[in-house]
């Protein structure tokens, strides 16, 4: 059995005092033991929430790393040695929005999934296609080629230790939920992908989806057979949604 994962991808938000707000909120929660509880707090806030959150019933993941390993002449990157020294568990690989808006591309997300696992942080590797893939029935072939980057670089045993998120990029952030049946054709796709290289590694791999998930809807999305779970965007700034998002899954 999986255990589903949901896990909030706070982006580029938050100051000490909202956070703060938001970890106080998180706690009263009734968040159920079955379901890892994971947040995803800016770099400056790493510390404060992983501090905050001690006690154990939610853990916490960074949005990036660097590609490279401690030490390194690296201005401005965070190394994962340095997130897992922190109290890291989990580091979001490959979203779209450094895809699209930093030019991250296949062979820097291989490097940063590799510089993660070596130290054991967790990769949460994303992957989707655009609005205009999709309608040009590319999107089998994008998340492929995307997910083929990191199977053909460091072998499919790899995602034994990792976690797979598909976040079609038109629905990220703009209410447009995909549908579970959409969503649902997608992860079964990546499964029966991985099960040809090692059925016991599909059978293994949790699989979130990504993309205005919402307390709406959300049991309806966690009740397809491949999906695992969710990366709760902007509904995960609001405690009491993502408790319910945490409560469907
Ligand atoms: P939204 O839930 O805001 O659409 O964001 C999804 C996402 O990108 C999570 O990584």
């Amino acid at each position: 059995m999986r255990r589903p994962l949901v896990a909030g991808n706070w982006k580029m938000h938050g100051t000490r005092a909202s956070v703060s707000e938001l970890i106080d909120g998180l706690r009263l929660q009734d968040l159920p033991e079955d379901v890892e509880v994971a947040v995803m707090p800016t770099f400056v806030h790493l510390t404060s929430v992983i501090d905050a959150v001690a006690d154990g019933a939610i853990v916490v993941g960074a949005q990036d790393c660097a590609f490279e390993p401690m030490p390194c002449a690296l201005t401005g990157e965070v190394a994962a040695s340095q997130l897992i020294d922190a109290g890291c568990r989990y580091v979001l690989v490959g979203h779209s929005e450094r895809r699209q808006l930093l030019g991250e591309t296949d062979a820097l997300i291989v490097r940063k999934f590799a510089a993660a696992q070596g130290v054991g942080l967790i990769p949460l590797l994303c992957v989707g296609e655009t609005l205009a893939e999709r309608e040009a029935g590319q999107t089998l072939d994008v998340v492929m080629r995307q997910l083929r980057a990191i199977v053909d670089a460091l072998g499919v045993a790899v995602l034994e230790r990792a976690v797979i998120a598909y976040e079609p990029v038109w629905a990220i952030g703009t209410g447009l939920t995909a549908t579970p049946e959409q969503a649902q054709e997608v992860h079964a796709a990546i499964r029966r992908y991985i099960a040809q290289c090692s059925a016991q590694v599909a059978q293994g791999v949790r699989i979130l989806y990504g993309g205005s998930v919402k307390a709406t809807g959300a049991a309806e999305l966690f009740g397809m057979p491949d999906i695992d779970g969710g990366l709760v965007g902007g509904a995960s700034l609001n405690a009491d949604e993502f408790g319910a998002i945490c409560r469907a899954a």
